[in-house]
């Protein structure tokens, strides 16, 4: 159902990570978030850090805040996405990970690559049991993030076939075996969080617009597969609170994954289906390039559009945004529209100055279109000329 961006023409929202301010120092290191809560350092870097993160994008005026993702502790090229979980979920070897076996033919990024560093970081628990959700405690988080800002706060995860590509599984026979139980999981931590009052949740990343590029899933999983799988995962949720699909294609290090724009275009009948209010696209980085398929088949979800380079230092001019956003008016009714980044801009690499200008460009570019369509504009105190230091004569 839509809860967040219910009533809301052209809302704005990034997709998760923002950078880590460099005071915040502590790490989760393997212990639960509610574990590492209880040490008075840890509490107070953690809430500053999330309370920094709302506060810019409040400045910047979005209407639906994340927390940063400030759990993710300050593993190489953002792995700690993939790695939370699986040392908190149940049938895991914990105290005893390994470096993941590459399977060859597989993701190909050789020695002297900046992302075989991040293979390298793939020191993940193997799975020696049963697949349970454990301590993921996903609500605990949100409720820590939410009482701190009255806008919305969004919530992401990673999906189960991502998760089930990374570790050493001693137990199950089948990977499609392995997908579904992390996804039953994961179901069951997202439900107490639609229940506990989460405004929207984010899947990030199913991998189903990738398949046309790199083939199923294991081998086996195709879209209609994948889809399947997506729905088990986000089951029963949209009845209680808004979910969002996001894809994009990559963000390690915040490099680019493939070497030539990928098309979203064999993918979209698939994305169609998923249980999801709201579909992201990354659009920035991907020069715009499908707004008109994109509007052209998704015609009763939402679109999130990104308009924030994740990959790049450059700040986004607020004139380009709106050129991109009437763009995708063109296609995309403004009901129907939602003014995102690609994705997220704290897996490494990124300052924070950066982050915190480009939204505010994200929010300027958007009142730019809402002044055009006689909308209200959001209030961006971070760009308001009568607080600025500099004289002019
Ligand atoms: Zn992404």
């Amino acid at each position: 159902m839509f809860k967040a961006t219910a009533n809301i023409v052209l809302p704005t929202s990034i997709i998760g990570s923002l950078p880590r301010p460099s005071w915040y120092t502590r790490n989760l290191d393997y212990k639960t978030f509610l574990q590492a809560m209880v040490d008075s350092v840890y509490r107070e870097q953690y809430t500053d850090a999330v309370s920094v993160y709302l506060k810019e994008q409040e400045l910047a005026g979005l209407d639906i805040c994340t927390d940063g993702d400030a759990h993710f502790d300050t593993e190489v090229g953002g792995q700690s996405w993939t790695s939370y979980p699986l040392f908190r979920m149940e049938g895991f070897d914990k105290h005893n990970p390994k470096p993941a076996i590459m399977k060859t033919g597989g993701v190909a990024f050789p020695m002297g690559h900046i992302l075989h560093d991040y293979l390298e970081a793939r020191v993940m628990p193997r799975l020696v049991g049963p697949i349970g959700r454990g301590d993921l405690q996903y609500a605990a988080m949100w409720k820590t993030a939410q009482r701190l800002t009255k806008k919305p706060v969004k919530f992401g995860t990673i999906t189960p076939e991502l998760l089930a590509a990374a570790f050493d599984d001693k137990y199950y026979k089948d990977p499609v075996e392995r997908v579904y139980a992390l996804s039953n999981a994961i179901n069951e931590e997202l439900t107490e969080l639609a229940n506990a009052g989460c405004p929207v949740i984010q899947m990030e990343e199913p991998q189903i617009h990738m398949i046309p590029a790199r083939g199923p899933v294991f081998g086996k999983l195709d879209m209609k597969a994948m889809v399947q799988v997506f729905n088990n995962t986000v089951r029963g949720l949209r009845a209680r609170t808004e979910v969002w699909c996001h894809t994009c294609w990559g963000n390690p290090s915040q490099q680019r994954m493939f070497k030539d724009i990928q098309n979203y275009a064999p993918s979209l009948d698939h994305l169609n289906q998923v249980e999801a209010d709201v579909l992201t696209f990354e659009s920035c980085s991907s020069n715009r390039q499908e707004l008109d398929v994109i509007g052209k088949q998704i015609t009763e979800k939402k679109i999130a559009i990104g308009v924030i380079d994740h990959h790049s230092l450059q700040v986004e001019k607020p004139e380009d945004i709106a050129d991109h956003i009437r763009e995708a008016l063109k296609y995309i009714p403004a009901e129907r529209l939602i003014i995102c980044s690609d994705c997220g801009m704290g897996r490494e690499g990124m300052s924070r100055r950066h982050a915190h200008y480009k939204m505010i460009a994200l929010v300027q570019g958007t009142n730019i279109v809402r002044k055009e369509l006689g909308l209200p504009e959001a209030e961006c105190l971070a760009a308001d000329s009568r607080y600025s230091l500099v004289t002019t004569v």
